[in-house]
């Protein structure tokens, strides 16, 4: 059922034009994923460069982190919380490839994230991760490995607790500072790594604190954190 379902979508992307992610007006012929008004809006954040980020912030006497950085505010535009929500739910994996060739290029530019041997997404819990058939932060990371040309390992770290699936808050948070949701599948591929982590969206940190802190653990060298966006 779901093969043809998929397949029906194939097909009507080939009969109708695409939309923008954001807006979702229909795209002219020379613009790719976003119009043009929407991409000159985008709301960036502009940490990259900025070495005294809020985000950085977060994780200070926590884990020791390298570099941290967003690429676009969550809260300041719908137009984030949307290609966000088509990225994770409806398979618009080309925004999510978009998204992370833009923040690939903001880090290089920076010059502070030029230490960076390994990118590893954020993992969904296996249960998640057969439920919606992706990871989305999988998808933003694996645009940023073309572009930083380093691997993207997706089985070092390993979900063990599924938070996602408590949709209360309190429930998150009660198990986000834990640090037995995460472990790392063979440390011995973790040791001496310098590993940016990416995830899609950043609010307390806690969920990336958590997975650095696991990788810090398993000896990694040096950490970088980077989330699409910041709430
Ligand atoms: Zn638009």
């Amino acid at each position: 059922m779901k093969k043809l379902y998929q397949a029906l979508q194939h097909f009507t992307e080939l009969l109708y034009p695409k939309l923008c992610g954001a807006c979702g007006l229909h795209l002219l012929e020379n613009e790719t994923v976003l119009c043009v008004y929407c991409r000159a809006l985008l709301p960036f954040s502009n940490e990259s460069h900025d070495p005294d980020n809020s985000t950085e912030k977060l994780f200070w006497g926590n884990v020791p982190v390298e570099a941290a950085a967003t690429l676009l505010f969550f809260n300041k535009s719908a137009r984030t919380q949307v290609l966000l929500h088509q990225l994770k739910y409806h398979q618009r994996f080309e925004i999510g490839e978009m998204l992370g060739e833009l923040f690939a290029q903001a880090l290089v530019h920076s010059g502070r994230f030029d230490a960076i041997n390994m990118i590893i997404p954020v993992p969904l819990h296996p249960e998640r991760a057969k439920f919606r058939g992706y990871n989305q932060s999988a998808v933003i990371a694996n645009s940023m490995a073309s572009i930083l040309k380093v691997p993207v390992a997706n089985k070092l770290l390993l979900r063990k607790i599924n938070t996602e699936s408590q949709t209360k808050k309190n429930r998150i948070e009660r198990f986000d500072n834990v640090e037995c949701v995460f472990s790392v599948a063979s440390p011995d591929e973790v040791k001496g790594q310098n590993i940016l982590i990416i995830d899609d969206v950043i609010t307390t940190g806690a969920t990336l604190i958590s997975s650095a802190q696991a990788l810090h653990q398993a000896g990694s060298n040096e950490l970088f954190i980077g989330a699409i966006a910041k709430a």
